[in-house]
């Protein structure tokens, strides 16, 4: 991806008064230290529409968007990141530098751009095609499978004729060179052979970028017997598979506005479904998500549901998708659909009202975990039931409250048959033994589910940006533990050290600023309307021993029950008794240093 010197958006971000930007579309009035005014984003009479010009950001109460000044114009001007830099630099006249990529020349740029002219020539080209004579059969199957004209628009679909070099020839004419159009994969050359397409006799489904520009495309097969049934792009120097999710472009925007991405396997899948009126899907084509395809789609969102068949989605793909979805931060369900139909069937065979239904009814990620592992053992046979629940229990162990730990007892217990209690148990004792090392965050809590250590914290980031770093190396992982602001926080860690690598003489005040451009939509909300609401935070060190204060009491809790359990059981002379009680010791302790 193009990228701009980090310096120069920090130059440019202190340059444009977030202000000035904002008033060309709102009309904003001086209130106090803010400027206040009703907000575009929402249609409202009464004004919750803020600017802070000092901090700059903007927040509104009314609908809980916020953000920098960028991110005003991305949501204003509906543009990426890159262009709202370029909007902002030109209004405030400042030359727009190199873009930086390591490798970037002016020669890889020319040879980009032809990459991106010759895929939509060819895209251009396969649309002609199906809607022309030869495409008959494809139309054809595209109506067999219930896909309408208004859909084949949407999603670019074409069609490459059998003949082996339709496209070549036309990418020739149109001034392209062959050493250019065997780079972009659209056709391909073996030994001394003539070059040739590399899709023909396919009906091809472009993949986009998120901004729209196609990339790639995958070809589906017509005949029966034509191998490999889906063709892809190879990846070139714009198309890299795991950075891309399919759909994106098209479906980015319901994303946002509804707050969560229902996760399909194919484009067939993702076509049925937008079609029958579900809108925020994206397809991951089959395979297991990359992190760079997590970070991509935690952009527009927190929130993500799963919707394959039910034999794909207890399969290794899936899986490794919702692990690293769920340590991203994701809060993961999954929709399961009736043995052997995928979203393409389903939609089709019952429509799109029948699959929302099974959308609402999607079950949390955790509890799918226990059913699956439960039609893995037979849980009448007592080894293979103790069997499953200690596979239950590593997971349970990962689950940071202790309520929601409880609850996961209780669901494993009713499936395996045993005593809550029991279960209930285990858990504490594998959680108390091994305290998470990696968390399943919550989602993000609202303003008024942070504690006020929390808060502030966060609106400091904002506000005093230098003492909270100065702070921030006192503060441990494990205090933050389970906490739905640890993300934020750890980032905002990232970027102090990315800056002193740096050097800059701006450190610390650009933290705040490229703090919210690295944020998704609903963190960057959350930061702002704390920080607007927050205008005098406690210093960062107390509410650092604060937060250590809780989770040592949250600690010495866990190791209270224990110390109860093993009384209610007759085991206060044991080995196991005294290292609780010296535990216990040594935490109120610690509690006490912090008071
Ligand atoms: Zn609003």
């Amino acid at each position: 991806m193009p990228l701009f010197p980090q310096s120069f958006i920090d130059d440019l971000r202190l340059q444009a008064d977030i202000v000035q930007v904002v008033q060309e579309y709102v009309s904003l009035k001086r209130v106090g230290n803010s400027y206040k005014g009703l907000c575009p984003f929402h249609g409202e009479k009464t004004p919750s529409f803020h600017v802070n010009r000092e901090q700059g950001f903007f927040h509104c109460f009314g609908c809980n968007v916020g953000g920098n000044v960028f991110k005003f114009l991305e949501l204003h001007e509906k543009v990426s990141f890159p262009e709202a830099v370029r909007l902002l630099a030109q209004k405030f006249g400042m030359a727009l530098p190199e873009l930086t990529d390591g490798s970037r020349d002016p020669q890889a740029d020319a040879e980009r751009e032809a990459l991106l002219k010759m895929h939509e020539a060819a895209a251009a080209l396969y649309r002609e095609v199906l809607a022309g004579p030869s495409g008959r059969r494809a139309r054809q199957m595209l109506e067999q499978r219930g896909i309408t004209p208004e859909t084949i628009d949407r999603l670019q679909l074409g069609f490459t004729p059998p003949g082996r070099d339709t496209l070549l020839n036309h990418l020739r004419q149109k001034g392209f060179a062959l050493p250019a159009i065997l780079t972009s994969g659209l056709a391909m050359q073996r030994d001394e052979g003539p070059p040739r397409d590399r899709f023909w006799n396919r009906l091809m489904i472009p993949i986009c970028r998120e901004g729209g520009s196609i990339v790639a495309f995958g070809g589906r097969a017509m005949e029966a017997d034509q191998q490999p049934k889906y063709l892809n792009s190879p990846e070139t120097p714009i198309y890299t598979k795991g950075r891309t999710l399919y759909g994106l472009n098209v479906t980015k925007g319901d994303i946002r506005r509804l707050g969560y991405a229902i996760l399909v396997e194919g484009y067939f899948d993702f076509a049925q479904v937008v079609q029958g009126g579900t809108t925020p899907v994206v397809a991951t084509s089959g395979t297991a998500l990359t992190p760079a395809q997590v970070h991509l789609l935690r952009r527009f969102t927190s929130k993500a549901v799963l919707s394959f068949d039910p034999d794909a989605a207890g399969q290794g793909a899936a899986v490794r998708s919702c692990e690293l979805m769920v340590q991203e931060g994701f809060q993961v369900s999954v929709a399961v659909l009736p043995k052997g139909e995928d979203p393409d069937v389903f939609v089709r065979n019952r429509g799109g009202a029948a699959y929302q239904d099974r959308l609402r009814s999607a079950r949390p990620y955790l509890e799918f975990l226990i059913d699956r592992a439960a039609t893995q053992h037979d849980l009448n046979n007592s080894a293979s039931r103790l069997e499953f629940l200690n596979s239950m229990l590593a997971v349970a162990a990962q689950i940071p409250s202790a309520a929601a730990r409880d609850q996961f007892a209780d669901r494993l217990a009713h499936r395996a048959g045993v005593g809550e209690e029991v279960v209930r148990d285990e858990i504490r004792k594998a959680a108390v033994a091994k305290r998470p090392a990696l968390p399943v965050r919550q989602s993000l809590a609202g303003f008024s589910e942070l504690t006020p250590a929390e808060r502030d914290l966060l609106a400091g980031l904002v506000s005093e940006p230098a003492s909270v770093l100065d702070a921030l190396p006192e503060l441990d992982d494990r205090d933050l533990a389970g906490s739905s602001v640890r993300h934020i926080v750890a980032l905002a860690r990232d970027l102090a050290r990315e800056l002193a690598q740096r050097q800059t003489a701006q450190a610390p005040e650009t933290i705040p600023g490229m703090l919210l451009e690295r944020l998704n939509e609903e963190e960057i909300a959350l930061v702002t309307g704390i920080a607007a609401r927050t205008p005098r935070p406690a210093p960062a060190i107390d509410c650092i021993r604060a937060l250590r204060r809780r989770r040592y009491e949250r600690e010495r809790a866990d190791v209270q029950r224990e110390i109860d359990r093993l009384q209610e059981r007759g085991g206060a002379d044991s080995d196991e008794f005294a290292a609780l009680w010296a535990r216990k010791r040594s935490l109120l302790n610690e509690i006490e240093a912090l008071q």
